[in-house]
Parts: structure tokens; sequence; C-alpha cells
């Protein structure tokens, strides 16, 4: 019974030897070991007959059993070790990276036309010396309207279809609370560029309850409408070319005086007058005038002391004129086949 035994355990260790040399994948090792040492394997039912064994020969027979099984093991061990450096190998020298390959192309992205033009104008006006100022777009009321010489009966208030939170809170009309914030904080000379984010409740081709504008002001000792007119005519020329002329309408704002909208000589027909601007060969471009005594008296200014000049205008508007684009509301749609062309 104990040499049968032993002949058993060296033909198990014969024919996995034999297997194993003939195997030529990691698949083939594993199939190996589970025929001989898995649950139901050779070498594992074979150990399961020691309990037959007379006690006499089952010590011995139990130590080369096991001694069979730990060499097993090793040697299977060490063949899938082998298998799996080769593979590991063989695929590295196959994915070596061709560098001459064209890379794989990344889609760009843009600036929104809106940006984009916000920068042009403000990079025209710090080139001049003006700073850039910005200020919360839920404003209180007292910065958006009574700082302003709007107080709450003016009937300016009509025309700004204010969205309030509170009789107090608001979302800001207009860029123009930046100017009451910064002389608060600031003292002249200053010189002042203010783009930004403005709310109406209004909604049409030319109208969206969210817009921008760009406030800008300058306060210092002896500013006159001179200087307001040679500033303008400067950023009109760098934003439209050189040859754009301008000119000033008289008008009302209740925190300047006196006012004025500033119109450029049509930019799609040159002044001979088309659908644009009504026949009239001019197009509106932005407000402006001096600030009020009574604003500046509001934030503890001498009126006689300083002087100053203002204007506002809207971001939509110049984007609009310039790309010759006619409904605001493309902006805001966010069809790429329209932003893709800027
Ligand atoms: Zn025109």
């Amino acid at each position: 019974m104990s040499s049968s035994f032993e002949e058993a355990l060296e033909a198990v260790s014969e024919s996995v030897q034999e297997e194993l040399v003939r195997a030529n994948t990691e698949q083939e090792v594993s199939q190996i070991r589970i025929t001989y040492l898995g649950r139901k394997g050779k070498l594992t039912l074979l150990l399961r007959r020691l309990r037959e064994l007379p006690p006499e020969e089952k010590s011995r027979a139990g130590e080369l059993a096991n001694a069979l099984k730990a060499e097993l093991e090793r040697k299977i061990e060490g063949a899938l070790v082998r298998f799996y450096e080769e593979t590991k190998q063989k695929s590295l020298a196959q994915e070596g990276i061709d560098i001459t390959l064209p890379g794989t192309p990344l889609p760009r992205g843009r600036l929104h036309p809106i940006t984009q033009v916000t920068a042009q104008v403000v990079d025209i006006f710090t080139r001049m010396g003006f700073q850039v100022a910005e200020g919360p777009q839920v404003e209180f009321d007292y910065y958006n309207f009574e700082a302003l010489n709007i107080p709450r009966d003016h009937p300016a208030r009509d025309m700004h279809d204010t969205f309030y939170f509170s009789e107090e809170v608001l979302l800001r009309t207009h860029t123009s609370p930046v100017q009451i914030r910064v002389l608060e904080n600031q003292r002249p000379p200053i010189q002042i560029i203010a783009p930004g984010v403005v709310y109406r409740r209004d909604s049409d081709i030319s109208h969206t309850p969210m817009f921008h504008q760009v406030e800008g002001f300058m306060v210092d000792e002896g500013i006159s409408f001179a200087h307001l007119k040679g500033v303008l005519t400067l950023f009109i020329q760098q934003m439209f070319g050189e040859g754009t002329c301008l000119r000033f309408r008289p008008s009302f704002f209740p925190f300047t005086e006196p006012s004025a909208e500033v119109d450029i000589g049509c930019v799609i027909c040159g002044g001979e007058g088309c659908r644009v601007c009504g026949g009239t060969g001019w197009l509106e471009i932005l407000g402006a005038g001096m600030v009020d005594p009574e604003v500046f008296r509001t934030v503890g200014y001498d009126p006689e002391e300083v002087t100053g000049f203002a204007f506002g205008m809207g971001i939509e508007r110049i984007a609009m004129l310039k790309f010759g684009i006619n409904d605001i509301r493309l902006f805001f749609t966010n069809d790429l086949r329209f932003l893709r062309q800027f």
C-alpha cells in the first residue's frame, strides 16, 4: 500500500512537470493548478487517501505528499510569474509610441462676444489711465437711486423697471451705483471704469432682463465738459475706427448736469441713412454728463472744489453695432453656431 501510494505521488509529480513544460500560456498553467491542486484535484484526492494508510506508514507518506504539494505549488507559481513577465514585455514592445502620429485635436473654446467687447472697452480706458472698479449686483435702493439724485417719487424711476427684493434691496438697474461707492471710499483724483451686469424687467428684440453696462467717470479739480468730449472721442475712434464721428445731443439724467446723449455716425451706412439708423445716419451709443453737484454733496464733496464727468453705455448695444447683430437675445441663447462666429 505504501509503495503504491508513493508511486502515485511520483506519477503525479512527473505528469505535472511534463504538463508544465508543454504549457504555452498563463491560462494553461492555471488549468494545471486546478487539475492537480484544486478542490477535486488529483493530488488533493491523493492526500485524502492518507487516512486509509496503516499508522506506521502514515507519517512518512504524509511528509512526502506535503513536500510534493509544496514543490508543485512553487513550480506552478514560478511558471505563472514567467508568463506574466513575458506577456508584459511583449505588450510593452508592441505599445511603443509613434511620435510622428498627429495628436487628437481638442475642440477650442472662445470668449463670448460680450466678454470680448467688455475687455476691449476696459482696455481702451485703462490705457487712458482709468482704473477698474466693481460693485455688488444686489444693491441698496440708496446706491442705485437715492444717492444718484433719484428720490422715491422721481419719474426717472419709472424708466428703470426694477427687480425689488424688498423696499430697500434690489437688483441694480445700472452700473452708476459703483460711482457712489467709489466716491465714498476714495479721494480725487479719481478715474474709474466699472463694467458689470445689470437687471431690468424688460424683454424684447432690443432688451433682455440681464445685460451689461460700463460706467466711467473722472473726478478732480477743474474737470470740464471738454475732458469728457476728449475722452469719449478717443474711445469711439478706437472702438469703431479712426474716421468715426460723434455728436452730443442735450438730454436729461438725474445724476448729471448738464447731460448729453452721444451718437456716432452710423457704422452700417456711413451716415447715408439706413434701416439700422432709421434713416438719420446717426446711432445712439451712450449717455454722459457732468456729475450733478447734488450727487457730490450726498457723498460729502464740495462741488465748488471738485467737478467731474460720468458716462454709461450698454455693452450689448456696442457689440450689436460692431458685429452687425439685430437681435440682442442671440447673445444669451447659447447657440454655438452663433457664438463660434466671434
Ligand atoms: Zn445707417
